[in-house]
């Protein structure tokens, strides 16, 4: 069947369509302009761009794949993590659509969404293998067997703020535009990411090997930063320091995870995956290590309702059961299972 994919849970409204693992059609719409002059995502600006965008959203995706809504033969949707308002949003679009059309539902986790992302550009996923999901609220190094049965072990996450929200923290700092990790993206370009040494933390460090912690970079940058407002380091070097600083420390640990689990698959998704300097280190220190990489184009990194569709598209295929017709958002869903809300033990 055609499975819709609709994604709500931060500031992207996100439609797709794929069927067997090909891509139909797609549709995007972000309220992401409207949030910059308060420097982060409003959950009621969000939510009230999902309600305006979500039904021309599909419009043009079905139109974008020369179809028609009867077409759709089953419904994903990213039940959470996420902004409880901005879910809400795209639960009830998908529990719409899948009543009126007399369609099965499938309220899928928003990770396992990012994780399903490069499924309709490439081969199938390799099982096992190590993830490494660097995004705005998460940073988090799994294993992860059958992405539609296995339950997904989670190996570290961090302990204070995630790599994206680092990344849009320091920007701000730096005086750079919103959002901030495209912006230190392009502000590091060209400069010379020895020039600072800033801290790299919980980097080897045997105690917690999968673990991270980015605040204290936040703030080294931060007072380096008010210290020496008249140095002569361009700013584009201290942006790329900052940021050799992160990418280090998450290939480091991620090549760590293959080689102690004996995994020789790593996948890098979520939107921080979009950043020119990580994917680069990543391919030439899994070149070197002997791992495979695999990250998804640029555009499928960050929030997209492409991954949704993809995600929902292999559960159809796996013979997953739906999810009940009184499927609610779950803002602080935990990442064990692709599929949310559904009564099965794994
Ligand atoms: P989560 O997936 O954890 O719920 P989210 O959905 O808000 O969070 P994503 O859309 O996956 O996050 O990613 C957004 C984050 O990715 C933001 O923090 C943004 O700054 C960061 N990001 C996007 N592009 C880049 C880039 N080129 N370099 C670094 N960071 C980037
Ligand atoms: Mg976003
Ligand atoms: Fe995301």
């Amino acid at each position: 069947p055609v499975v819709l994919g609709i994604e709500t849970s931060c500031d992207e409204t996100g439609v797709g369509l794929v069927r067997d693992g090909v891509l139909l059609g797609e549709a995007l719409s972000t309220s992401m302009d409207e949030h910059a002059r308060y420097g982060g995502v409003v959950p009621e600006i969000a939510a009230r761009a999902h309600v305006q965008a979500i039904v021309p959203c599909v419009r043009a995706a079905l139109a974008s794949a020369g179809m028609a809504a009867s077409d759709i033969g089953a419904v994903a949707v990213t039940a959470g993590p996420g902004l409880a308002t901005a879910l809400h949003v795209g639960v009830s679009a998908a529990k719409a659509y899948a009543t009126a059309l007399g369609v099965p539902l499938y309220g899928v986790h928003h990770l396992a969404g990012h994780l399903a992302a490069d499924l309709v550009d490439g081969q199938p996923l390799p099982n096992p293998l190590i993830a490494l999901i660097v995004s705005g609220g998460h940073t988090s190094l799994l294993q992860v067997g059958d992405l539609a049965r296995d339950p997904i072990v989670h190996l570290g996450d961090t302990l204070d703020d995630a790599a994206g929200e680092c990344f849009d923290k320091v920007a701000r700092v730096l005086g750079l535009s919103y959002p901030g990790g495209p912006a230190v993206d392009r502000g590091a370009a060209g400069h010379d990411p020895t020039a600072l040494a800033f801290p790299r933390p919980l980097l080897g460090r045997n105690d917690a090997p999968y673990t991270f912690s980015f605040s204290g970079l936040k703030t080294a940058v931060a007072r380096w930063a008010e210290s020496h407002p008249d140095s002569g380091v361009a700013s584009g070097d201290v942006i790329a320091s900052f940021q050799e600083a992160v990418v280090d420390v998450l290939t480091a640990k991620a090549i760590r995870a293959c080689r102690d689990r004996g995994i020789a698959d790593l996948l890098i998704v979520g939107g921080v995956a979009a950043n020119s300097r990580l994917r680069e280190v990543a391919a030439s220190r899994c070149a070197a290590a002997g791992i495979r990489l695999r990250v998804p184009a640029r555009r499928r990194c960050t929030d997209n309702g492409v991954m949704i569709a993809a995600l929902g598209d292999l559960l159809v295929r796996a013979g997953a059961p739906p999810s009940p017709p009184d499927l609610a958002a779950m803002p602080g869903a935990y990442l064990e299972r692709a599929q949310l809300g559904v009564p099965v033990t794994l």
